[in-house]
């Protein structure tokens, strides 16, 4: 750079809203998210940056408990492409109105649970009903890769994690990571890096007041 040159400015930007993605054992993995009442900036904001982490991280969906906000949102995009924006899914208070197809045993893992993947029974097809960004009620049918992802997220919104479904070997299979990961969470509580219990419930009921 020249000497006299003007350094640029940095691009206007809203601060972030979103910190990380909060890993097992966390207890706002274990709220029910409640349903949202409004559609504002603010909340278009929280679904870009919770984009832009599943992307980062490579995953396929994310829900609002994964990064700590007690919402009934996800989001999806089951080619996990950021690129393949036809395929991405922004679903605000989704209900699942039915279960279609049979059930198939496929592998699983979780932003929330790094490092462990296992077999989970899930419908091969289901319908679903939502609100989109727009605040307009909509309603898919999906199937394979996405209506398991879908699953999966909804399970989130109802505090329910992958582990929970596992057939008894499987768990039996993945329980000394899942012990690893509460031990993780217990040190980064002592560390003062997670707030207790108490806080994070106030976070809740201060949050869930603004919105739902
Ligand atoms: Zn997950």
């Amino acid at each position: 750079m020249e000497p006299n040159s003007v350094q640029p400015s940095p691009a206007a930007s809203s601060p972030k809203l979103i910190r990380q993605i909060i890993q097992y054992p966390h207890p706002t993995l274990r709220h029910r998210s409640k349903p949202l009442r409004r559609v504002d900036g603010e909340l278009r904001q929280m679904i870009a940056e919770m984009l832009e982490l599943m992307y980062a991280r490579d995953g396929v969906g994310l829900a609002a408990n994964q990064v700590d906000l007690p919402y009934r949102i996800f989001v999806m995009n089951p080619t996990g492409d950021p690129a393949q924006k036809d395929q991405e899914f922004i679903l605000i208070n989704p209900e699942i109105l039915s279960r279609r197809g049979g059930v198939e045993e496929k592998e699983e893992g979780c932003l929330s649970l790094p490092g462990i993947y296992a077999p989970v029974r899930r419908s091969t097809k289901i319908v679903l009903i939502a609100y989109n960004l727009q605040g307009q009620q909509v309603q898919y049918e999906l199937e394979g890769l996405a209506a398991r992802a879908a699953q999966h997220e909804i399970d989130h919104l109802d505090g329910v994690l992958f582990i929970d479904r596992l057939s008894e070997t499987a768990l039996a299979a993945v329980r000394e990571k899942l012990l690893e990961l509460e031990q993780e969470f217990r040190t980064n509580r002592r560390l003062g890096l997670v707030p207790d219990d108490r806080q994070i419930a106030a976070r809740w009921a201060s949050l869930e007041g603004l919105r739902t």
